[in-house]
């Protein structure tokens, strides 16, 4: 990985030998999505300077790139109990990428709801209640990490952040 302010590359290999890349830049969507078609030499340009290397992953890509804008819910966010509804995973705690959490919590917090519904004895509002008391209590502070690493990654101090990052694990 490579990280700037406002820019990164994170590259990894998959199992097959390709490589895998994923280009961060500080755009609005319609910026990529009003001409996909152009959208890797756009990105390329926003690297002049950069190492050749690493500007390789992005203009010898073999596909045209796949847009994914970034979204988030304010961390530590909940809300009042509405009977009868519950929300689980992205959409109630949608957070950047970078604690690498989210699909994990989206998973647990399925498996929780199951067993809070399952050993509600009738109670189900009760179950709901205790189930969402428990989600905002494990993903807030996910939630506050990943916009933690968002800002490490992609603020004014990278790279050196991330680098202090990795060096304190
Ligand atoms: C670039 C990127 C990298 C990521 N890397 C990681 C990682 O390394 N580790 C990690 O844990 N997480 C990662 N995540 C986050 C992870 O992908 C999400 O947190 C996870 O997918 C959330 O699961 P979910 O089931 O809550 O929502 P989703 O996966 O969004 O599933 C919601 C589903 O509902 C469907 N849907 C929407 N509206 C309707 C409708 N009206 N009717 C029927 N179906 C509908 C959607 O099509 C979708 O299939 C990453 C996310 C991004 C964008």
């Amino acid at each position: 990985m490579a990280v700037a302010p406002g820019q990164g590359i994170l590259a990894h290999r998959n199992a097959d030998g390709s490589i895998h890349t994923y280009v961060a830049v500080n755009r609005p969507e319609a910026w990529l999505t009003n001409d996909v078609g152009s959208a890797t030499k756009r990105v390329a340009a926003l690297f002049d300077g950069w190492a050749p290397p690493l500007r390789a992953l992005i203009a010898g890509s073999d596909a045209l790139p796949v847009v994914r804008p970034i979204h988030a819910l304010p961390p530590l966010l909940t809300w009042p109990r509405a009977p009868g509804v519950t929300l689980l995973g992205d959409a109630a705690h949608l957070m950047s990428p970078f604690a690498g959490e989210g699909a994990n919590l989206a998973m647990l917090d399925g498996a929780e709801l199951g067993h809070a519904l399952v050993h509600s004895s009738g109670d189900r509002e009760g179950a709901l209640a205790a189930f969402e008391s428990d989600m905002f209590a494990r993903s807030g502070p996910v939630a506050q990490r990943s916009a933690a690493n968002l800002s490490r990654f992609f603020g004014p101090d990278a790279p050196t952040d991330v680098v202090e990052l990795f060096a304190s694990r």
